[in-house]
């Protein structure tokens, strides 16, 4: 039997009932701790940037590449490992993943709050060891790094409203423009993820780096180690033991080449919700076979 017919995925309208009202106030507070603390980190770096301007647009280059691998990372730790019933981090970072998979237009339902609260839950931290380290110190690298640090929470508060853009079938026009220049993600890019297992392309700010982390096998080597070392079994809990078993056969290096190739996928998340007239579009990133 194909691995893709044995997936069972969890429910979209319970794994969407796990937003809860508590958790929603946490959202609310967050938002508003996070812009007063970006609020606080802009008029500390006011004079550094007239003095340096070209010290801190590296920083906030450099920074756009680094929320773009964070978004990887974070994205694929939600996908791959761990349960929504988590607390605490099941119903922040895991349920959200999750569901998207199952609803993907479930996102562009979602408001301000629900999209973005998140990730400014987890930037507050960083905020504050940035605010710190400005307090501290007002030298080149103390400027780079608050720079770097500042810009690299607002592209991650970016980075969920940019993936939910990528799903929107008319996205705003100046959006669609920077969309088509990837200079945002593009939606016909993250097509790709979407197609089952969900194993690549996990980058969601720019996905600039989800072609060379593909090709270095950055995430089947992470996941192989994490194996090795624990015995989880990748994406466990969110297909079963056999489906996830068999992908995870089929994504080692002498493994056939993966899930993705093998025609039709049977799960709900690559039949629906991707915006059609755009998906209609999407080509393979280069070596790159997709399933949607
Ligand atoms: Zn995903
Ligand atoms: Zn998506």
């Amino acid at each position: 039997m194909d691995a893709h017919k044995k997936l069972r995925q969890r429910d979209a309208l319970e794994l969407a009932s796990g937003y809860s009202e508590r958790f929603r106030i946490v959202e609310v507070s967050a938002i508003g701790v996070f812009f007063l603390l970006l609020a606080g980190l802009a008029y500390q770096l006011w004079d550094p940037t007239r003095r340096s301007p070209w010290l801190v647009l590296s920083a906030i280059l450099l920074a756009y590449l680094a929320a773009d691998f964070v978004s990887g990372l974070v994205h694929w730790l939600g996908d791959t490992w761990g349960s929504p019933e988590w607390m605490i981090i099941g119903e922040s970072l895991i349920r959200p993943f999750r569901e998207h998979h199952v609803d993907q237009e479930a996102i562009t339902r979602h408001d301000f709050v629900e999209t973005n609260g998140s990730n400014c839950l987890i930037s507050i931290p960083v905020a504050v060891a940035a605010l710190i380290i400005r307090l501290r110190g007002d030298d080149d690298l103390s400027i780079f790094a608050v720079s770097f640090l500042g810009s690299l929470i607002f592209w991650v508060f970016a980075t969920n409203q940019f993936h939910k853009w990528a799903h929107l079938s008319d996205p705003p026009l100046v959006v669609a423009w920077l969309q088509r220049l990837h200079l945002v993600l593009p939606p016909e890019h993250h097509a790709i993820h979407h197609a089952a297992p969900f194993s690549k392309y996990y980058c969601i700010t720019v996905g600039w780096l989800n072609w060379p982390l593909t090709k270095l096998r950055f995430f089947v080597a992470l996941e192989h180690l994490i194996s090795m070392l624990t015995g989880a079994l990748p994406r466990h809990d969110d297909f079963g033991e056999l489906a996830a078993a068999e992908t995870e056969t089929a994504t080692r290096p002498e493994g056939t080449g993966g899930y993705a190739s093998e025609g039709t996928s049977t799960c709900s998340a690559s039949s629906s919700g991707f915006p059609r007239k755009r998906a209609a579009t999407a080509t393979n990133e280069p070596g790159e076979s997709v399933t949607r």
